[in-house]
């Protein structure tokens, strides 16, 4: 090891130890070469007993939130870090190993370390505890859901009982209570769609800490929602195809991504009327990013809508967009969701052709080792 690079990192120990983030440096091994005041208390470790070894040498041993190792070569996100030598761009919430074999939960940030003259000589994790942040995000996620089910069972009482009125199941109606009664039906169901997507946006603009991280099967994702929307498309008489690459993988939060590819399927479908709506994913080793396109034949975005629609309640104006029903929430929440997995979206369309979405995403091609 460059005795350089430890006379600096003797240097920088006196700053990084006065700070409260957990520190370390490591060799491009992963080799531990420093570790501050910080990482001892937050993982119960000593300096003494870290230096020299592997930080996957039953220390830290980071998982994702539902458990799972993250130590192998391509999960490791030091490892990621070192080797495409470039920092991370997005926080990374994992949980990593104390001493007294507790797991805390953790928020990591990473980077390659070089030398003066650009060699490679390591790698810097900073994390910090967020157990704390996490429980308060879980508290407000619980809060949302009785909300949520406070609110949705008595509309959907109301539903049950004006659907009785107007089959006559409570007596006879005439032309004029009924159209009344109809009118109240639509207006109520339009209520509860807007409190289903209020509630939506409650918990999707939850802070970072709200997010689940975790590793997650993208292709099982994509097929099991390529089934249930092939059906929706059938029933509008519409093509539905799918091409989805096998052993796609990802960092994320499962539940999230899959509200923003029904949202982006769902509307392919609404918005089209004749003809066939795709759904494709393809992994890209040149950039380690998985490409999912939702392609369709439906009414198209003009150019001048093209980037508000990813703002909050924003509709095109047009007959054909009125005539669907929708708040404009849906594509607001799938853009806040793929930004925060460091992902992006990217729009063509012709108006009375077609619209084609793709969705980049960082992820990864499982091979057999993992
Ligand atoms: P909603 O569908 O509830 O109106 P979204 O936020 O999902 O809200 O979409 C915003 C707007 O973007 C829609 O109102 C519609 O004008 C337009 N849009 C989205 N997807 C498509 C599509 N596939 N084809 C045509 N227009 C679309």
């Amino acid at each position: 090891m460059d005795a350089m690079f430890r006379k600096e990192i003797s240097h920088v120990s006196i700053v990084f130890n006065q700070i409260k983030d957990g520190v370390y440096i490591t060799d491009p091994d992963r080799r531990i070469l420093f570790w501050n005041k910080a990482a001892e208390e937050i993982t119960g470790y000593s300096q003494e007993e870290v230096l020299g070894k592997k930080c996957a040498d039953n220390l830290l041993v980071h998982t994702d939130l539902a458990g799972n190792k993250l130590c192998s070569t391509d999960l490791c996100p030091l490892h990621k870090a070192i080797s495409y030598e470039k920092a991370t761009t997005e926080p990374l919430i994992v949980k990593a190993l104390h001493k007294n074999g507790s797991r805390v939960m953790v928020e990591v940030s990473l980077a390659a370390l070089h030398s003066a003259s650009g060699e490679l000589i390591g790698g810097i994790e900073i994390f910090r505890d967020v157990s704390e942040k996490i429980e308060l995000e879980e508290q407000k996620a619980r809060f949302f859901s009785s909300l949520s089910h406070e609110l949705k069972t008595p509309l959907s009482n109301m539903q049950g009982y004006l659907k009785l009125l107007l089959d006559g199941d409570a007596g006879e109606i005439n032309d004029l209570q009924e159209e009344f009664l109809t009118t109240i039906y639509k207006e109520e169901q339009k209520l509860a769609r807007y409190i289903e997507e209020l509630l939506d946006m409650g918990q999707f603009e939850g802070t970072d800490y709200s997010y689940q991280q975790n590793m997650l099967d993208l292709t099982a994702l994509l097929e099991s929602l390529a089934n249930s929307f092939s059906a929706e498309a059938l029933n509008k008489e519409l093509d539905f195809n799918s091409n989805i690459e096998p052993d796609l993988a990802l960092f994320g939060d499962r539940e999230r991504l899959s509200q923003a590819f029904s949202n982006i399927i769902g509307n392919a479908i609404k918005y089209t009327e004749q003809g066939s709506v795709s759904l494709k994913a393809v992994f890209s080793e040149a950039d380690d990013e998985i490409g999912i396109t939702v392609q369709d034949s439906g009414i198209g975005i003009p150019e001048k809508d093209r980037k508000s629609i990813f703002e909050m309640f924003y509709r095109v104006d047009d007959k054909d967009v009125r005539s669907k029903g929708g708040t404009g929430v849906g594509l607001y929440i799938t853009e806040r969701v793929i930004s925060r997995h460091g992902g992006r979206i990217e729009l063509e369309s012709i108006p009375g052709e077609g619209t084609t979405f793709t969705v980049y995403l960082p992820g990864l091609k499982k091979t057999q080792e993992q």
